[in-house]
């Protein structure tokens, strides 16, 4: 009887664990944007980050770009400025380190989450950059994150 609640046990708790990973694993994640980052993303970052990815890809689309020092400073504009509320920002200072290995946003968001921001997103399209760089790639949200887990959890 012993054995046989604690192999329950032990399968409920597996399958749990395992869930993200199988949803992972198993279906096909949706593309909306159909762009190279969007295609990146998809391979690197679990279904549920990848999905929150999307959304903030989504709300890139409403920024448009201006160039104000090449490979250094760009400005991301909301392209609907005067529609938005006052309190509402519109505009995002990106700043561009060492030639496009990193990005810092005004809005902080990376710092936050571990996410780019929409407005970071927006400058890598318009760089036509293929791929998210690798420093703003955060290991817990990828399909990788299992090798960082503490020893004590790293057993099971
Ligand atoms: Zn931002």
């Amino acid at each position: 009887m012993f054995v046989q609640k604690y192999m329950r046990l032990q399968f409920d708790r597996e399958s749990e664990e395992n869930y993200e990973e199988k949803r992972t694993r198993i279906g096909k994640p949706l593309m909306r944007a159909n762009l190279a980052v969007e295609r990146h993303a998809s391979k690197i970052y679990t279904r549920a980050m990848f999905e929150q990815f999307g959304e903030i890809l989504y709300e890139c689309g409403a920024y448009q770009v201006e160039e104000i020092e090449k490979h250094k400073t760009y400005l991301a504009i909301h392209s609907e400025a005067e529609k938005r509320e006052k309190w509402c920002r519109v505009s995002y200072m990106v700043t561009m380190i060492d030639g496009g290995d990193e990005f810092e946003c005004e809005c902080g968001q990376f710092a936050h989450m571990g996410l780019l921001c929409s407005h970071v997103l927006k400058v890598l399209d318009f760089i036509r950059a293929k791929e998210i760089p690798a420093k703003h790639i955060v290991k817990r949200w990828t399909k990788d994150a299992r090798d960082v887990l503490p020893a004590h959890l790293a057993q099971y």
